[in-house]
């Protein structure tokens, strides 16, 4: 790869389809890979993303909202994009793009019958999604013969699968508690397909399930963060390869006197001689300002320089220190040997939260292969 010029997040798409390919291999024979790409597939480029998924054979992908669907729609994804959390307010949007909406309350399902009926659909696939205990969105398991009924009465639509998802699945500690998630589901998903009148699919996992609770694929799995290179766990991380690096460059060094202070609110005094480098990065681009005071560390020329004082909205200042390094120089904030995952853990948060944040304005480039290969 060419020195970067400027902040940049250089993906990796020989990555991702390692990742892809990896997950994959932990399933069962038959079993259906979901790509769950909302938010700007976890940061990153949720059109480009999708198509190479949809290249190597992922059978159905996954957004929040409506937009995301349309916006993948708009990009050539053919294949079936289930939309996790609907509003009322978009569901013309959803049928208007074929997406199909995981429906999760009473409300939300009436609804979308009504506009079902009234458009005159035939078997349109909608999703049921059921709450087994993370009570954020869900059915609960009493509602299966309301559902049931529904179905039966219903020609405009078709039950494609029944849904729920996990808590804690990466957690070894609630290893007892998602056991009972899943004996849950396990009888929600039995009574409801066993009743309806058209095969229906039925899906639990995320990334942390399929690789800790294998025996729960059913017929689909829903992988997100995995595809993008984190699987929750040091030893899972070896196996998976950071599709995202962020870089960015030195803009400018200072050398600063015993008793000078850095940045706005003189967050930070030096207490001697110290050098600093300004960087062109800052919680506009997704750096927020929780990493500021040492909690985030960034590479410069292959040693740890910690952000100090506050994070700015365009810029940060990090200690350089017996670091040689000059304007221009390329810096690592996080990617392959410095992953996001240990970059978030500084400041006490995840690599969702830091992949997702990296905002629009951050120019994206992709690649095939490790950084030091050519392109
Ligand atoms: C985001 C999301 C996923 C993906 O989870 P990962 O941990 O990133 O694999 C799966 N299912 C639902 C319902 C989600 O909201």
């Amino acid at each position: 790869m060419p020195k970067v010029k400027e902040t940049v997040l250089q993906l990796d798409l020989t990555a991702l389809e390692h990742n892809y390919r990896h997950l994959r291999s932990k399933l069962d024979h038959g079993v259906k890979f979901m790509a769950v790409v909302k938010a700007f597939a976890y940061g990153s480029d949720a059109q480009k993303v999708a198509l190479h998924l949809q290249s190597l054979g992922a059978e159905y992908f996954a957004v929040a909202y409506t937009k995301e669907g349309v916006a993948l729609r708009e990009a050539g994804v053919t294949r079936p994009i289930m939309v996790l959390h609907p509003q009322e307010l978009h569901l013309e949007d959803i049928v208007d793009h074929c997406l199909e909406p995981s429906l999760y309350s009473h409300h939300i399902l009436s609804a979308f019958l009504k506009m079902a009926g009234e458009k005159g659909f035939k078997d349109y696939p909608i999703h049921l999604k059921f709450n087994t205990g993370l009570n954020r969105l869900g059915f609960c398991e009493r509602d299966t013969v309301h559902l049931l009924e529904m179905a039966r009465q219903n020609p405009a639509v078709r039950v494609a699968s029944v849904l729920s998802h996990l808590a804690a699945t990466e957690d070894p500690a609630e290893r007892e508690f998602t056991l009972q998630q899943i004996h849950r589901f396990h009888n929600i998903q039995k009574r409801m397909t066993e009743a309806l009148p058209a095969p229906c699919m039925a899906h639990l996992l995320n990334t942390s399930g399929i690789l800790n609770y294998p025996q729960a694929q059913y017929s689909m799995v829903r992988s997100g963060i995995g595809l993008y290179g984190y699987g929750n766990g040091a030893d899972e991380d070896l196996q998976m390869r950071p599709v995202a690096t962020l870089k960015t460059i030195v803009a400018q060094v200072h050398h600063l006197e015993a008793g000078e202070s850095v940045g706005y609110n003189r967050a930070y005094t030096s207490s001697e001689k110290r050098t600093t480098a300004t960087l062109p990065l800052g919680h506009a681009d997704g750096i927020a300002r929780i990493y500021g005071h040492g909690r985030g560390q960034v590479m410069v020329n292959g040693q740890k320089a910690p952000i100090v004082g506050n994070v700015c909205m365009d810029m940060l200042m990090v200690d350089v220190t017996g670091i040689p390094c000059k304007e221009g120089d390329e810096v690592l904030v996080f990617g392959p040997g410095h992953t996001a995952a240990a970059f978030a853990e500084g400041a006490g948060t995840i690599s969702y939260e830091l992949l997702t944040g990296i905002s629009q304005r951050v120019a994206r480039q992709y690649h095939y292969g490790p950084q030091d290969a050519d392109p």
